[in-house]
């Protein structure tokens, strides 16, 4: 009995057909799914730097962890890169009201509290005022010409100018609202004296960063002119109510200033 034929062969590609470029392939990953991870430490930072393998290449993850294991005992303890804002700004026993309301075994840390004593990791710079330089140091990742870093040195001076008026705002908000509070209270004239006195300082601490702001990022002179515009507005508020309303619009204000600062250094 004759045997059937066997059927054409079913060529799939090409004779010229070169596989495209996988870059498991090309940079030796082998893509199964991750199980053992190995943490690395910044030996600037101390941040941590996750390393992933998987069950197959427990090899490999036993050799990263024998090359970090110095590196990780030598590392620094992480250099904080959120919260510490408070402090910044205003001057209060913080250690005693986070001690109230932590947990029993919180413990201070050992960079400090405020944002302005911890060290500078470099890049990213310490959060001082999260969205300006938030939104600015996204920008600043994605830039690379160098016709772009000639501009940093301008732009450290528009961003400093910025955060100064953003501060010396929230500062003007801060006495002014102390302020109005004791008058409202019908305070001693002493205690109401001696707000009325900050509030004119802060207020005058106002004028250069606004000064500042107006040459250096003039897009932003509305936002910031309404931001002390709302701040003014504390003065002679008749009622609590009429006072707190009046600090809330003053409070978005400033956010409105702050949220349109980083449009400006895109
Ligand atoms: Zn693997």
């Amino acid at each position: 009995m004759p045997l059937r034929p066997l059927p054409e062969p079913v060529v799939h590609v090409g004779p010229g057909y070169v596989p495209p470029v996988d870059v498991r392939n090309e940079r030796q990953i082998c893509g199964a799914d991750s199980h053992h991870k190995v943490l690395e430490l910044d030996p600037r930072t101390g941040w941590v730097l996750p390393h992933w393998f998987c069950k197959r290449h427990v090899d490999h993850a036993e050799r990263v962890a024998e090359q970090v294991r110095e590196q990780n005992a030598a590392a620094p303890e992480p250099i904080p890169n959120r919260g510490g804002l408070l402090p910044a700004y205003f001057k209060v026993p913080w250690e005693d009201v986070y001690r109230h309301y932590a947990p029993a075994n919180w413990k201070p840390p050992s960079y400090g509290l405020s944002a302005d004593d911890w060290p500078d990791p470099g890049n990213p710079p310490p959060a001082l005022l999260g969205a300006v330089v938030a939104g600015v140091i996204q920008h600043r990742t994605a830039r690379t010409t160098r016709a772009e870093a000639r501009d940093d040195h301008r732009r450290d001076k528009e961003l400093e100018a910025v955060t100064a008026f953003a501060a010396a705002v929230a500062g003007h908000r801060r006495t002014m609202a102390v302020r109005e509070g004791l008058q409202l209270d019908g305070a001693s004239d002493e205690a109401f004296a001696e707000a009325r006195a900050a509030s004119h300082t802060s207020r005058s601490a106002i004028e250069a960063p606004k000064v500042l702001v107006s040459i250096l990022v003039p897009s932003l002179t509305p936002a910031a002119e309404e931001a002390m515009r709302a701040v003014l507005a504390l003065r002679g508020a008749t009622d609590k109510a009429t006072l707190d309303a009046l600090r809330e619009d003053a409070i978005t204000a400033a956010d409105r200033f702050v949220t349109a600062a980083p449009r400006h250094f895109a």
